[in-house]
């Protein structure tokens, strides 16, 4: 049987037809991923176990069962996500070697929804950094060209979609993880408000930030995914209380005029000029079709950036102290002189040299005679840009604006600058500080051959109308 993936409907439709197996989609991949070991996206192959699941979900259909909502679906997992018996690390030496020992709600709903899981694919140490050069298993490859970066930090996973190792991927996003390697590889990438899917067996990065995201191909295919992880659940208590609504599928294009802001600062500024000229077409075409387009004034654009690197790092610096080598994780060979000598060993060899930045640099704006300076001070920031996105979504729809300021960098190229790759998470950051949902749709494609997009946000909760607006996007995509 020759496979080729388009949308999860298809696919179905195929399945439904006996045209196609999950087993021999999962051979397909498996396939597919041991041809294409250059791009280093795949941590963990479970390949045995995948061809199981893939027999006994073929069962179920073949005894007339009804199809599953994700029923055979290939989904690769970054390296952050706990699955039961299963290793995890988070592409970290720290956790070499670690077995999850309960799968992440998330996990655990994509497995009842008969997705199959093949595999855990590469990121960033710890999910900090926007290159996927800073894993230990060494960097991930844009299958676009493999002399640039994916983006990150969920890089793996985005190429796994991307070079079609997986149908759809999950990853998370704690300032643009899943919504710029998206845009870096030309797929879709959803982050959801805050609280909507679950934090639960997500290791840890920034709590009052991280979310789950999806990648796929199509926001449709976003969508289902989306549907079958959203809700309540009982093991995180920072997730929504009420039922996340469900998005319509085929996810609706057709909708009465939207007003749409985009920030004024947000195509000022050291933006690719081919970017900025793409998304002022989009914003033309979007007028014309009837739509409101607005600039709107937001001069805290500048400060938001400062403020999500000093409010993530002060809560990396708590979260990650947890890993000291003791009961899991790294522990140094040798004898040290005391407990604290152990501790420290463990983690200067646990930990990668960006991970320690983060870890000094968090606990630094937490120590007594700064943290008024710094930590108090980006709370403050914080508080004014949710009011003001609150303010701006009292007359708009959604926010346009960019993904990243650049196309896929070169790799190496922003490894010796810190502060200029912080700097390029401005247009992703926002969301995260803010709290809202925030999708980023494929659309363009630079004269250096590199596919860019651009970025929806709706208000908190919005989830529905933010894939509608996605959607229709989408459908404008030339070609
Ligand atoms: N690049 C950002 C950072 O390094 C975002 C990372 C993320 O979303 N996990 O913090």
């Amino acid at each position: 049987m020759v496979f080729s993936f388009t949308t999860i409907a298809d696919y179905h439709r195929q399945l439904q037809q006996g045209q196609i197996t999950c087993e021999a989609a999962v051979l397909h991949y498996l396939q597919s991923i041991r041809q294409q070991p250059q791009l280093n996206a795949m941590v963990h192959l479970f390949a045995d176990e995948a061809l199981q699941t893939a027999r006994q979900l073929d069962q179920r259909l073949a005894a007339g069962d009804p199809l599953l909502p994700l029923h055979g679906v290939v989904v690769t997992l970054k390296d952050v996500f706990c699955y039961a018996g299963h290793p995890v690390s988070a592409a970290s030496r720290m956790l070499n070697g670690f077995n999850a020992l309960f799968s992440a709600t998330a996990v655990q709903r994509l497995l009842d929804a008969g997705a199959i899981i093949i595999g855990t694919t590469n990121c960033d140490e710890f999910a900090m950094g926007s290159t996927n050069e800073t894993s230990a298993y060494g960097p991930v490859l844009n299958a676009a060209d493999h002399s640039r970066v994916p983006g990150g930090s969920s890089g793996g996973s985005a190429v796994a979609v991307q070079a079609g190792l997986c149908m759809c991927s999950l990853g998370s996003d704690t300032g643009g993880s899943v919504r710029q390697p998206a845009d870096f590889c030309g797929i879709v990438g959803l982050k959801p408000g805050y609280g909507r899917i679950s934090r639960h067996g997500l290791i840890a990065y920034a709590s009052s930030f991280d979310c789950v995201g999806i990648f796929g191909l199509t926001v449709t295919d976003v969508a289902r995914v989306y549907n079958v992880i959203a809700g309540p659940d009982g093991f995180d208590s920072t997730a929504l209380q009420m039922p996340a609504p469900e998005v319509e599928i085929p996810v609706a294009t057709k909708q009465p005029p939207w007003r749409f802001a985009w920030l004024e600062p947000t195509l000022s500024g050291s933006i690719d000029p081919e970017i900025r000229a793409a998304l002022q077409g989009c914003f033309e075409q979007l007028a014309a079709a009837g739509h409101t387009v607005e600039a709107v004034p937001f001069p805290l654009l500048d400060y938001i950036v400062p403020a999500y690197y000093v409010l993530t790092t002060a809560e990396a610096s708590s979260n990650l102290s947890r890993y000291d080598g003791i009961r899991y994780g790294h522990a140094s060979e040798g004898s040290p002189a005391d407990l604290t000598a152990f501790y420290q060993r463990n983690r200067s060899e646990g930990f990668g040299r960006e991970v320690k930045r983060r870890i000094m640099l968090g606990t630094f704006v937490l120590s007594a005679g700064y943290y008024d300076a710094y930590f108090t001070k980006a709370q403050q920031v914080r508080k004014r840009i949710i009011d003001e996105t609150a303010r701006i979504f009292r007359d708009f729809d959604a926010i346009l604006m960019p993904v990243s300021p650049g196309t896929a960098p070169k790799l190496g190229e922003q490894l010796a600058d810190p502060v200029a790759m912080y700097l390029a998470d401005i247009y992703t950051v926002f969301a995260n500080l803010a709290g809202i949902p925030a999708m980023a749709v494929p659309l363009f494609r630079h004269s250096n051959g590199l596919p860019f997009g651009l970025q929806v946000l709706t208000n908190r909760g919005n989830e529905v109308p933010l894939h509608r607006i996605s959607a229709y996007l989408e459908a404008m995509r030339p070609g």
